[in-house]
């Protein structure tokens, strides 16, 4: 393993001109997925008793497989919530990898959880929760809301005389899936606001009302949404939190996707309310820029979550040691063993400066208004609601489901544009849509352009 032979450089030099020409790259080539057969009749068996050296499946990777795969940061790519890591997080990700950084406590990560923890203050600053509040980056936003969900949940067992029940949480129809499927995780049951537009303080009491008492005994959090990932939609934040504040319910913001826009002066008002929050996820791999995977979870009260999460064992007894006192990220969220996966957002955010991360984020929502107007100015489209965020949704006049599922088929299939249809309640209907979201700030006015002419 010590001995660095010739052949270990020519890989290296391989890889490191692979990683400078990717990263330089603003648009690199699209790819498109392939059939597993197809890719094994390419590559073969990868893995034997001898190796088949390091250049060889480097080849393969670079020749092949990667070449089957969807870059995020494709400027014509805004299916789901793309991405666009700058390329410094992109090289510092490579950097926190050789830096073989353990990320759980202060003790063995010391300097390496100083950086993340000056990112986290400023995305802490972002949210104007009261001082005192912090977070920890996570593995995503599942992992985020998971970690919040199980702050909330020890919080109101402690604190009630419910302790062997059944929680209940309340959402809306809107919110991500993952607080659905979360919420199985911690054993709670979920109560769906129906709503696809922002939910409401009175949309949560009719829904409220229409509990038993011993139901309503059990309720124990609300979990408001900070832009829909569908359509970019933020709940009344305000009027949620004072309905959580007047049963003495938790109160979590799910911003995985939107929460980049708090760095957005001219959408900022919309979340007025979210400094009243328990808790807020934010993923900084959708909106701010950093490569996958990085999601965060902020507490206006971190002792909770700390009583929730901190692990007990004798081997980690001396990381609670005051020799290695210090903040331990383990104790926050639900991974113990975890990469400083912050790093590469904090020296992105060093080397640019907040200013840069502001215009980026502003860039997008441009984006978004940009291609409303040429909607608007299009014969044969339509949209089906305003802009909210960089979430674009609209219809292509005369087109069935089927249509909209060929068009991203072809677009694909000719290695074009990434852009997948949804479906969005209108007028009481579920009518399948064509969908933009924007997050790349070097994503033109003719890529957009280019992509409504393919839908003539
Ligand atoms: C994407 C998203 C999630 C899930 O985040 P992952 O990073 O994919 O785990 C949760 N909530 C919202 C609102 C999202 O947009």
């Amino acid at each position: 393993m010590h001995n660095i032979d010739i052949d270990v450089v020519e890989m290296t030099m391989d890889i490191m001109k692979y990683v400078l020409g990717r990263i330089t790259k603003t648009n690199p080539e699209l790819g498109k997925p392939m059939k597993e057969e197809a890719l094994r009749a390419l590559v073969g068996e990868t893995i034997n008793e001898k190796g088949i050296g390091g250049e060889k499946a480097f080849e393969l990777f670079r020749d092949v497989l990667v070449k089957a795969t969807i870059p995020i940061d494709h400027p014509r790519h805004l299916a789901f919530v793309p991405a666009a890591p700058t390329r410094a997080s992109v090289l510092f990700d490579l950097v926190t990898a050789a830096s073989s950084i353990h990320g759980a406590y202060w003790m063995e990560g010391a300097g390496g959880i100083y950086c993340e923890n000056e990112a986290m203050q400023w995305l802490v600053s972002l949210t104007g929760l009261p001082k005192g509040a912090f977070g920890v980056f996570t593995s995503g936003g599942t992992a985020a809301n998971l970690s919040a969900m199980v702050t909330a949940r020890e919080y109101w067992r402690k604190n009630s005389p419910n302790t062997n029940k059944k929680g209940i949480m309340i959402t809306s129809s809107g919110a991500h899936s993952s607080v659905k499927s979360m919420a199985k995780v911690i054993d709670a049951e979920v109560l769906l606001v129906p709503t696809e537009t922002a939910m409401t303080r009175s949309d949560i009491e009719t829904v409220v009302q229409s509990l038993s008492e011993e139901q309503q005994a059990r309720l124990f959090a609300v979990v408001a949404t900070g832009g829909t990932t569908n359509a970019g939609i933020i709940d009344d934040l305000a009027a949620v939190a004072s309905f959580c504040e007047s049963r003495d319910l938790w109160f979590h913001v799910d911003a995985a996707y939107g929460g980049g826009a708090l760095a957005a002066p001219s959408v900022r008002a919309q979340f007025h309310g979210i400094e009243r929050a328990d808790s807020i996820t934010i993923d900084p791999h959708k909106w701010l820029f950093s490569p996958y995977d990085c999601g965060a979870v902020i507490y206006k009260k971190p002792h909770l979550a700390k009583e929730a999460h901190a692990q007990e064992g004798s081997y980690l007894e001396i990381f609670k040691d005051e020799g290695a006192a210090g903040f331990n990220p383990s104790d926050y969220q639900i991974q113990l063993t975890r990469r400083v996966r912050g790093l590469p957002l904090w020296f992105s955010l060093a080397m640019h400066g907040t200013a840069k991360y502001e215009w980026a984020v502003e860039q997008g929502i441009r984006l978004a208004l940009e291609a409303q107007k040429m909607i608007e100015a299009t014969s044969y489209l339509e949209m089906v609601i305003d802009v909210h965020l960089s979430c674009v949704l609209f219809r292509r006049i005369g087109w069935e489901p089927e249509d909209y599922k060929e068009w991203t088929y072809q677009n694909l299939e000719k290695k074009f544009a990434l852009v997948t249809p949804t479906k969005f309640l209108h007028r009481g209907q579920m009518e399948t849509v064509a969908r933009f979201c924007f997050i790349n700030p070097d994503t033109t006015h003719e890529d957009i352009q280019a992509i409504l002419d393919s839908m003539q």
